[in-house]
């Protein structure tokens, strides 16, 4: 039986989409048109259209407008580099994302920072990273920012919510581990960054309050490397190989789910803890993005 509170990402999510829903409905109102997110995949990844296709879904239902390129995975990059500058100039299209990593061939840095900052909801051009480490306002990465949310809610009746804090982030890509510290720097936590180097992993991660794993290591996070009621937000997305009669594996976390939840406070579980926040965050940046764009003031924490 667990003894951790699970925080639920799934039901978080849905209540986010419903606030941007209504922010949307009231954008469409005052702008004349519906924010629009345009999402680009090169390649024939059936798990990632099924991915881009979600999202499209989860884009008309909130209200706004969705367009989808899946391009072949032969696209040049030339090709690539006209569309996202195509997509920078149309006035219906408030956020762009260019679904990573690409095929090889393309140059990802070249394509990402093509993209304008204005339009950024992935939070992965040079003017977003650069405005998140000098603490200005900005879009953020998606994950990181549904992680922060999840955590501002459960330290929400903590007086300074969670300043003070010590928080251990697991991994230092620039997708999840880098701008997950800058916001937990911002909200004054003091924040260690371990990675494939760190010495002595366990011992490090034992005196965090908080602790976020974005690994890609199935269960690496075990029960004893854990400070009992420290809360524990598992990034890692891992599919299990197939059990016998399955046709698909289990999907699991960074973290030993079974093991740290008898310890921990708190902890979200895989799926349905971060996975949902991402898409639910980035409709939040785009209808955030599309008041910017047309000169629109959204209220600061209306969302
Ligand atoms: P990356 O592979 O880019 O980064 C992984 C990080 O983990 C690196 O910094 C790496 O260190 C570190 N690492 C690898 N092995 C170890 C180890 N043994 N001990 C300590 N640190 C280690 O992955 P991402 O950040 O993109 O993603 C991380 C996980 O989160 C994946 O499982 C991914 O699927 C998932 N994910 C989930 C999302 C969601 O919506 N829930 C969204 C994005 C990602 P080093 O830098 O030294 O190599």
């Amino acid at each position: 039986m667990s003894g951790a509170a699970i925080i639920d990402g799934k039901a978080f999510a849905e209540t986010l989409r419903g606030k941007v829903a209504k922010i949307a409905a009231s954008f469409e109102q005052a702008a004349g048109r519906k924010a629009g997110l345009a999402v680009v995949l090169v390649g024939e990844d059936p798990a990632s259209q099924v991915y881009v296709r979600s999202k499209g879904k989860q884009t008309v239902a909130c209200g706004m407008e969705s367009f989808q390129f899946l391009l072949p995975t032969e696209t040049t990059q030339d090709e690539l580099l006209h569309l996202v500058r195509r997509l920078n100039d149309d006035p219906a299209v408030d956020g762009i994302l260019v679904q990573l990593p690409l095929p090889s061939h393309l140059d990802e840095q070249e394509v990402v920072e093509a993209i304008d900052p204005n339009k950024d909801v992935d939070g992965l051009t040079p003017v977003s990273t650069g405005r998140l480490a000098l603490g200005l306002p900005g879009l953020v990465p998606c994950t990181p920012l549904g992680c922060l949310m999840l955590l501002a809610d459960r330290f929400r009746d903590r007086p300074g919510s969670l300043s003070g804090l010590d928080a251990v982030v697991i991994g230092r890509s620039i997708l999840v581990g880098k701008p997950m510290a800058q916001l937990l720097i911002k909200e004054s936590c003091t924040v260690t960054i371990a990675h494939s180097r760190t010495k002595d992993l366990a011992q490090v991660v034992r005196r965090a309050d908080i602790i976020v794993a974005a690994v890609g290591r199935t269960e690496m996070v075990k029960a004893d490397w854990v400070k009992p009621g420290a809360t524990v937000i598992d990034v890692g997305i891992n599919r299990l190989p197939p059990a016998e009669g399955e046709a698909k594996g289990r999907l699991v976390g960074d973290v030993d789910f079974a093991g740290v939840s008898a310890v921990a406070g708190a902890i979200t579980p895989v799926p349905g803890g971060v996975g949902p926040m991402t898409i639910a965050v980035l409709l939040r940046n785009t209808v955030v993005a599309a008041h910017r764009n047309e000169g629109l003031t959204l209220a600061e924490g209306a969302i």
